[in-house]
């Protein structure tokens, strides 16, 4: 289960109309609870992948090193990553497979057709290692109301 407030789900899907017909692409910070990847905030990142952005995606590692940073900063792990399929399904390709590296992450990919956001799907890394790794389909809860982030308790 990804849970996502409406906000951030219009915000990822928007990201995928401005960027269309090339990829957008985002990183998903939150919590791991009960099961779930709580999202609680979305991080835009830049596509810096120029050779074929429209069906391709990358998150430079210093960028994806920086926004690991601000997240530990809030209190948030990187639950996530999102990015959109200008004009193909919502489904994940086997480069998206390849590229996956995150165990237990949840993979949201729009299906932009057109220049309108269409469907979304969210794929979650399951899996103990490299090796025996496989995308499970993931049902995506909308929250109206962003979620609270827990006081952490005094150590
Ligand atoms: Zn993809």
């Amino acid at each position: 289960m990804l849970q996502l407030s409406h906000a951030d789900y219009q915000a990822l899907r928007a990201h995928g109309e401005e960027t269309y017909p090339h990829e957008c692409c985002g990183v998903l910070l939150g919590k791991a609870q009960d099961g779930a990847n709580a999202v609680r905030q979305i991080v835009r990142a830049g596509n810096t992948r120029t050779d074929s952005a429209h069906n391709r995606y990358h998150i430079a590692p210093v960028e994806l090193i920086r926004i690991q940073r601000e997240a530990r900063g809030l209190g948030l792990d990187i639950v996530g990553f999102y990015h959109s399929h200008p004009d193909h399904p919502a489904q994940w390709s086997q480069t998206d497979f390849a590229e996956a590296h995150w165990l237990g992450c949840s993979y949201v990919i729009t299906r932009v057709a057109a220049g309108k956001a269409d469907i979304t799907n969210s794929f979650r890394l399951t899996g103990s290692s490299e090796e025996d790794k496989s995308f499970a389909d993931e049902p995506i809860e909308i929250v109206m109301t962003p979620l609270a982030v827990e006081s952490s308790q005094p150590a």
